[in-house]
């Protein structure tokens, strides 16, 4: 019989947040490290399936997890893209107010800016709005000079070729089913079988409040899926949009709204939009998980959260199955927009962390166990910060699991 591997470190989940964890312990640690993912390939789910924008770190209220990891981030993604060559632009990015009932909002996001440090935004009235963007238009804007777009699978093949090259191994196909501890010891089980290890770092995305439990950690939330579906602009058609161009979000909301964002290898999409998914990877709407409907269904938090946004949730539902109900959204910001400029795209499904309370949690979690670290909330900006979370998780492990160098 093999013997079973064993590890001072495990990576739960080759996504973008494990693999740059992965790639910071690499960094801190003396010892031996293994992400396991459950999929054949990585980044097979959240990571794969984004809108490929550096966030600046606007939205996010001063002083948070999010605003300090997204501005953090945000600048050693741009340096890993500068050192490695991964295509990327710094393009900036336009919020548009396009009613005097949205003004509010863009005020406190100018403000919020500021706090995150955001040097040379500019408040915009409707002219300067059309210098930039000819076909927007709107009675006020923030342009946010700091946001870009890249290739995040090309980011992904970088760090996991720096996790490989500083000794770190991947397990693909390897979906951790059980964990126990057994003398001194986490064991893993996984479809590959086990693996044993001193310490162990959830990163499991749409999964993370369930690995949490396999762990023995009751995660004090669920994670709900919400499917983002995008459309894109007709090749002749791309002209409408120049760069980046997002509305003013809903504050009461974690989701930015229909937005039109330029990508790096050309081509410009819209969305993404904001509906439940039936089932944790829920890509397409017929994708229905009877386990999931179930865990939804007999979840407080799940009803609580549904009374409080039923009504966005429908109007997220309307403009899924209507087409031109989409249209009509993303027209308040380019009238010039037609139906048939825009054709479907792809889709996401974002883990999105509910409380008890029916609270969306808004800022990133991570959760602290013996011998254990979960990432059990990492939306957006999880892609952009994920550089500078994995470097918030080494230095727990250094803290904690007193391997690292220099610990
Ligand atoms: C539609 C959409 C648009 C977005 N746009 C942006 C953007 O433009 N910019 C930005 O910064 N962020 C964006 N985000 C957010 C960003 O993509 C996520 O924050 C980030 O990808 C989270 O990475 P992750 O590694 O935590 O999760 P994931 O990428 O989901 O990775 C988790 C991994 O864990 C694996 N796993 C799960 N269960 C197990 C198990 N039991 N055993 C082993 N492995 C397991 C999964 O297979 C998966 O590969 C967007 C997200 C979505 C969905």
């Amino acid at each position: 019989m093999r013997a079973t591997p064993r590890y001072d470190v495990a990576v739960i989940g080759g996504g973008i947040v494990g693999i740059a964890t992965a790639h910071a312990l690499c960094e801190r640690l003396r010892g031996s490290l293994v992400v396991l993912e459950a999929e054949a390939k990585l980044a097979a789910h959240q990571s794969g399936h984004n809108s490929g924008v550096i966030h600046s770190g606007l939205y996010y209220k001063p002083g948070s997890l999010k605003a300090r990891n997204c501005v953090e981030g945000r600048d050693l993604m741009y340096r890993l893209c500068e050192e490695h060559g991964v295509p990327h632009e710094r393009c900036g990015k336009l919020v548009v107010a396009t009613q005097p009932a949205e003004l509010p909002a863009l005020d406190e996001l100018e403000r919020r800016g500021r706090a995150n440090g955001l040097d040379g935004m500019r408040r915009l009235g409707p002219e300067q709005i059309c210098e930039l963007e000819p076909h927007v238009a709107g009675i006020a804007g923030l342009h946010v000079p700091q946001t870009g777009i890249v290739d995040y699978p090309r980011v992904i093949a970088v760090l996991a070729g720096l996790v490989r090259s500083a000794g770190g191994e991947f397990l693909l196909d390897a979906r951790v089913e059980r964990v126990r501890r057994a003398g001194g010891e986490i064991v893993i089980e996984t479809h590959r079988g086990p693996v044993a290890c001193r310490a162990l770092v959830n990163c499991a995305g749409l999964r993370s409040d369930r690995v949490a439990e396999l762990c023995g950690v009751q995660p004090g939330l669920q994670i709900v899926p919400f499917r983002g579906e995008y459309y894109e602009l007709r090749p002749e058609r791309r002209g409408l949009i120049r760069n980046l161009v997002y509305p003013v979000p809903d504050p009461s909301f974690p989701f930015l709204g229909v937005h039109f964002t330029r990508m790096i290898h050309g081509g410009v999409e819209a969305g993404p939009n904001a509906v439940l998914a039936w089932k944790r990877e829920g890509y397409r709407h017929r994708d229905v998980s009877l386990r999931d409907l179930v865990a939804m269904a007999t979840y407080g938090g799940f009803w609580r959260m549904a009374a409080k946004y039923w009504v966005t949730g429908m109007g997220e539902m309307y403009r899924s199955l209507s087409k031109r109900a989409f249209v009509a959204a993303l027209r308040r910001l380019v009238p010039d927009l037609r139906e048939d400029d825009i054709e479907r795209g792809g889709a996401g499904v974002r883990a999105q962390a509910v409380e008890p309370s029916g609270l969306l949690v808004d800022d990133f979690r991570i959760v602290e166990a013996e011998g254990m670290v979960h990432v059990l909330n990492a939306p957006s900006p999880g892609a952009t910060a994920s550089i500078s979370i994995g470097r918030t998780i080494a230095d727990i492990a250094a803290r904690r699991f007193g391997f690292g160098r220099d610990g």
